[in-house]
């Protein structure tokens, strides 16, 4: 069960003393207090583990400073949605939305390599007037003798591009709780001139150690990858090991899941599960056809099989699209088969717009029959 409290409730409040006092009286019921640190205010959900069978919602409601009783009937406590469950289904980071109801674009390198090519990009987004991107400098390899990313020699240059370009968000992997340390010292010697989503990759999926070590802070948001051979219910809750923690600004990451069902793709495809995340959790969702399809074949009439799938993703109603570019494929040190061109960003961006377009016009149509 959780309590919502009213927005002005402070924790030294009178107000506030009394209900956890009362709360702690509580039997067989243990309290584990969230804040939301928002822009214009800080939020407060007390929650409620154990027998909470036994306490009835009115009783809960009428307690001193407490706006909202939401019973939590299904797993994925923090991140689901519940009944009369209206707690927001978005975050802003940096001054940008990530909701389920928004789009966002993170067009970039794989991993990157020269500073060259990084400008090239970011020079790319903002003249096609994007404000996030992907950037990878710690790779997980299948291979310990493949190039494992510049690591944090790369983030200087990185991030002061991304100042220079008016670069946002940069989606970031880590690997080890330790990078988070190495990017949060990059951004201060640099001035923090951009803002880091920290991405978990689908190798790490279920590494619940670095789940709880990023969940454990709140200044970076979360960019969670699906695992490529579990269930989704077990990536679901591996997002929720982050926000249990505390850090609840999660996308999670569709990415394509490993089967030789999948062939000659380089995973199967299941952008179906887009509807699906943001019915079960209050999450936004992301698609990665870069990963997905991992090749740059077209269909007879002459799309990109990964701008046919990101389609896909987009009319079913995507909120964030990862995608692989590079400004010379054929150099790139990691994943330059499934990269696009920088000369076709603008024709990548255009179909985005046509199909959004479309989906938000399947949103109208079908309104009505949530509200009959
Ligand atoms: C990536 O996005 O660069 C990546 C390694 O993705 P995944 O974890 O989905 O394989
Ligand atoms: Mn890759």
């Amino acid at each position: 069960m959780i309590l919502i409290l009213k927005p002005h409730i402070k924790p030294d409040s009178r107000q506030y003393q009394q209900l956890t006092e009362h709360l702690a009286r509580l039997q067989n019921i243990e309290l584990r207090i969230h804040q939301e640190k928002g822009v214009e205010q800080t939020l407060t959900e007390i929650y409620l583990i154990g027998n909470t069978a036994a306490l009835s919602i009115e009783d809960m409601r009428s307690l001193p400073g407490v706006e909202n009783v939401v019973r939590v009937s299904e797993e994925y406590r923090v991140l689901g949605r519940h009944k009369d469950d209206n707690r927001a289904a978005f975050f802003d980071y940096q001054g940008v939305r990530f909701g389920q109801d928004t789009l966002n674009i993170f067009a970039g390198l794989c991993a990157v390599d020269s500073p060259g090519n990084v400008e090239k990009m970011m020079r790319a987004l903002r003249d096609n007037g994007q404000v996030c991107t992907r950037m990878g400098a710690y790779k997980p390899r299948t291979s310990p003798y493949s190039f494992q990313g510049h690591g944090k020699n790369c983030l200087p240059f990185v991030f002061e591009l991304a100042g220079k370009y008016e670069i946002k968000v940069i989606a970031m992997e880590i690997t080890h709780e330790s990078h988070l340390n190495e990017i949060r010292e990059a951004l201060e010697k640099t001035g923090n001139p951009t803002g880091v989503m920290l991405q978990i990759g689908t190798r790490n999926t279920q590494n619940f150690e670095l789940l709880k070590s990023v969940g454990r802070q709140q200044e970076f948001p979360v960019l969670l990858k699906r695992g490529f051979g579990i269930t989704l219910d077990e990536s679901l809750n591996a997002a929720e090991y982050l926000a249990s923690e505390g850090n609840r600004k999660v996308v999670f990451g569709l990415r394509g899941m490993k089967t030789s069902i999948g062939d000659p793709h380089r995973n199967f495809v299941d952008f179906a599960h887009v509807p699906v995340v943001k019915r079960l959790t209050r999450m936004p969702v992301c698609i990665d056809p870069s990963h997905s399809v991992g090749m740059r074949s077209r269909g007879s009439e002459g799309i990109l099989d990964i701008m046919h799938v990101t389609a896909q993703g987009v009319i079913a109603g995507a909120n964030m699209i990862l995608v692989d570019f590079h400004p010379e494929p054929t150099k790139a040190l990691v994943d330059g088969p499934q990269a696009l061109l920088l000369k076709e960003l603008s024709q990548f961006l255009e179909d985005v717009k046509i199909v959004r377009a479309a989906y938000e016009q399947r949103v109208l149509r079908f309104q009505n029959v949530l509200s009959e």
